[in-house]
């Protein structure tokens, strides 16, 4: 005689669908199934909220123990993961428990009946596909990624489409080749940064020529093969698709990749990862942009130099020019003379109202100056640097080699001090002034400092050594700034490369302050004192 019972399970935290399988829904199902097959239901096991991963369930445990005193022979669950999730649990379930006590299962969904003779235990493995397909599929996915992962440590891109400005080899599709056309906007963009441009008027800029946006190009470029084309729909340039470019150093034939990545292969959200975790290799195809191009557009970036949107010529010294009282920036203000715009900076504390005095200064006498004193620091630049290629003895010294001397003989006191710190605290301890714990926890914060100044020390003897080692020819900011040793008028440009800073003390007081200040002045330093010998 059939005792049947019908299982019912739902659980949220198992992805089950709170709608197609609710208990509501799966009681309709199964007494369905059951009056169309003869099959009297005599009692309903009802987990509402319980996991399929276990058996720890009070109805499934209920269901065991009246199966154990005979009052059910026959369990009809909608299917079979209603039972249970757990691949070898249910295994066993299916193929051992329920067979040794004459236990008839029948899952409706998975066609699963245990009277039918050809359902073997192998067979129950298809109604377990999802899960099979499931550990398939993550396995898949590792398998996949670290394909990729390898070719990105290679440099080799795996991008689906090449980055603008450049297009895929047809020779060899994880390498880069350049889009001529589309090279010479990137070009275009980064030159119209570099003459002190604000973003929002590059775009401007690049509306006026009539330049299709990167994706339009893509679109004109794909127009072979792409009937869906529309015409007339033409993008506009925004001042975030120049940002990209200006701030994409793959143009300067570095490949990053791995910027963004899948949390795993369920979870299709994109999360960004970490700059010193991205795949970066150099030289990996062609430039678009000088690296020097590329890093002096990032401090321009940086700078924000912030000109009013209806300045058509940009300030050369946007952004540069602080306060000599405050240390404030100065701000660039236009005022009518007899007909005639003239420019001038003032501090922007005094101009805000808090304080400060106006340190008024007119653009052009401010920009005459700095000229003067880029020509003549520089004529000493190139004056010192063939003095120091003259000298016989370690040429090469010059290069903050005395600066990472300092800092080395302050470290190797400091890890000195400490060491005979921590043999004190020792001392302490053994005549217990301080506890064990006590000693412990001071112990271990020595421990870290003196971790982190030996690695300290390391660094800037490997800096020296390297230094030391460093011909003057080859410092490269040097070759950079003698390119404009015989400047007459001052560029955006050549103000971004050249200059830290200008401070304004007064009309007649203006500081320069040079890039690489410390290594420059020393470059003067040694050159001069080298004078004085020969003299
Ligand atoms: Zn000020």
């Amino acid at each position: 005689m059939i005792k049947a019972c019908g299982y019912f399970r739902l659980s949220r935290e198992d992805g089950d669908r709170a709608e197609s399988d609710s208990i509501k829904n799966q009681k309709i199902f199964v007494r369905d199934y059951a009056n169309k097959n003869n099959l009297p239901i005599i009692e309903e096991y009802i987990d509402d909220g319980f996991t399929g991963t276990n058996f720890n369930r009070p109805s499934f445990t209920r269901l065991m123990d009246d199966i154990h005193q005979g009052k059910i022979n026959c369990i009809i669950v909608k299917d079979l993961s209603r039972l249970g999730r757990n691949y070898i649990e249910m295994g066993r379930l299916i193929s051992n428990i329920l067979p040794s006590l004459g236990i008839r299962l029948i899952a409706i969904n998975d066609n699963y009946d245990s009277i039918d003779e050809e359902n073997t235990v192998s067979q129950i493995i298809v109604p377990f596909k999802n899960l099979i397909n499931d550990a398939y599929c993550r396995d898949m996915s590792l398998k996949v990624r670290s394909q990729l992962d390898m070719k990105r440590r290679k440099g080799k891109f795996i991008g689906s489409f090449a980055l603008y400005g450049y297009i895929k080899d047809p020779k060899d599709r994880n390498h880069l080749l350049i889009d001529e056309t589309a090279a010479g906007v990137v070009e275009l963009i980064f030159n119209l940064k570099m003459d002190g441009f604000s973003t929002g008027h590059i775009v401007s800029k690049l509306s006026e020529y009539e330049i299709p946006t990167p994706l339009e190009y893509k679109r004109i470029c794909g127009m072979n093969y792409n009937s869906g084309f529309r015409s007339g729909s033409k993008g506009k340039w925004s001042p975030s698709t120049v940002d990209r470019i200006l701030r994409n150093e793959m143009y300067t034939g570095t490949m990053i990749q791995g910027k963004r990545r899948k949390i795993n292969y369920k979870i299709k959200h994109i999360m960004n990862v970490d700059p010193s975790e991205w795949y970066k290799v150099e030289n990996t195809h062609d430039a678009i942009v000088p690296k020097e191009i590329f890093e002096t557009v990032q401090r321009i970036l940086f700078m924000d130099t912030r000109t009013s949107p209806d300045n058509e010529n940009v300030s050369v010294l946007a952004g540069l020019v602080k306060c000599g009282d405050c240390g404030q920036n100065m701000v660039r203000r236009s005022a009518v003379k007899n007909g005639k715009k003239y420019y001038y900076y003032h501090c922007s504390t005094y101009k805000s109202g808090k304080g400060c005095s106006s340190h008024l200064i007119s653009e052009t006498s401010l920009v005459r100056s700095v000229t003067k004193t880029i020509r003549l620091n520089l004529a000493f630049l190139s004056d010192s640097a063939n003095v120091i290629r003259s000298m016989k003895e370690r040429p090469y010294d010059v290069i903050g080699v005395n600066l990472l001397d300092k800092q080395i003989t302050e470290q190797k006191r400091e890890i000195e001090k400490y060491s005979s710190l921590k043999a004190k605290l020792y001392l302490d301890m053994t005549e217990g002034l301080i506890t064990r714990d006590e000693f412990t926890d001071i112990n271990n914060s020595f421990t870290l400092k003196l971790d982190r100044l030996k690695a300290a020390l390391t660094a800037n003897e490997k800096k020296k050594t390297e230094k030391l080692s460093l011909n003057i020819n080859e410092v490269p900011w040097i070759n950079e700034f003698l390119e404009y040793k015989n400047i007459q008028k001052l560029e955006r440009r050549v103000a971004i490369s050249l200059l830290e800073k200008v401070i304004v003390h007064d009309k007649t007081h203006i500081e320069v302050e040079f890039r690489h200040k410390e290594e420059f002045e020393e470059i003067l330093k040694i050159a001069l004192a080298a004078k004085e010998v020969t003299a």
